[in-house]
């Protein structure tokens, strides 16, 4: 995870005219889901979602109340959020060029938080593994990290095996490696093999007879390209990279 600008996004004038469209009664809506965010975060009614605390405030399909999907119908969402993202899943960094695979995921979820459900500020690029495993989960206290406020290069760490867990046990941070599955197996063997490649560069380059500063030179030029945002995992190799300089060079700060 790396830090994303949320000012570089903003919904288009007329989003919420599109939205409202939808609704049966947007105004409605609006304090009916205020009055819901009012209930215990924890307490039975609210973990049972809007759509049964307010069926009446939502679209009927097959007589079930849902919420209409403006974020997918809408292809500038998703359009704007790749952009944004690079094209990278907000969470795991896994690079998601198939539209088919990019998700609109609500960091909020719409079924506890029904007032941010059509707010842009609440919507980040996912792969399916992250959406899918975070779901509407939210904690019970606490909060999840997000990449547009928590400074993400400082929670977490990556080892050489792909691995990631946060820095501080018991944090918000590793709350978020567990209910996001930031450490599933699949995404631990991606980074891994990710990780490898401008590893091995970085290697040669150390092994090799050049001057120090000649090395440090080529050094930064690695790190500088894989750290680089449009990078897959770069936080993973960027780490791992600098780990390995400091290992050789303990007393040279390499940039
Ligand atoms: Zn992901």
């Amino acid at each position: 995870m790396r830090s994303l600008d949320r000012t570089a996004i903003n919904a288009p004038a007329d989003w919420q005219d599109k939205v409202n469209d939808k609704l049966p009664d947007p105004e409605a809506y609006a304090s009916k889901a205020q009055e819901f965010e009012q209930l215990p975060i924890n307490g039975q009614q609210r973990r049972n979602s809007f759509t049964k605390y307010a069926p009446e405030e939502l679209p009927k399909r097959r007589r079930k109340p849902y919420f209409p999907t403006v974020w997918s119908s809408d292809r500038r969402v998703k359009s704007a959020l790749a952009t944004w993202s690079h094209s990278k899943c907000a969470y795991c960094e896994d690079k998601i060029n198939a539209r088919r695979s990019q998700q609109v995921e609500h960091f909020k979820p719409k079924s506890l938080f029904p007032s941010l459900a059509y707010d842009w500020d609440n919507y980040f690029l996912a792969c399916n593994g992250c959406n899918g495993t975070k779901s509407d989960k939210w904690p019970e206290s606490g909060k999840y990290v997000r990449p547009d406020q928590d400074q993400p290069e400082t929670l977490f760490a990556f080892d050489e095996q792909g691995g990631m867990k946060a820095r501080e046990t018991s944090s918000d941070a590793q709350r978020t490696v567990d209910d996001f599955g930031l450490d599933r197996p699949g995404l631990r063997e991606a980074r891994k093999v990710a990780i490898r490649q401008p590893l091995n560069t970085m290697r040669t380059v150390l092994a090799q007879r050049l001057p120090d500063n000649m090395k440090r030179r080529l050094a930064q030029r690695i790190v500088t390209e894989a750290e680089h945002p449009e990078v897959s995992y770069s936080q993973a190799k960027g780490q791992n990279l600098r780990r390995l300089w400091h290992e050789h060079f303990p007393n040279v700060s390499l940039f």
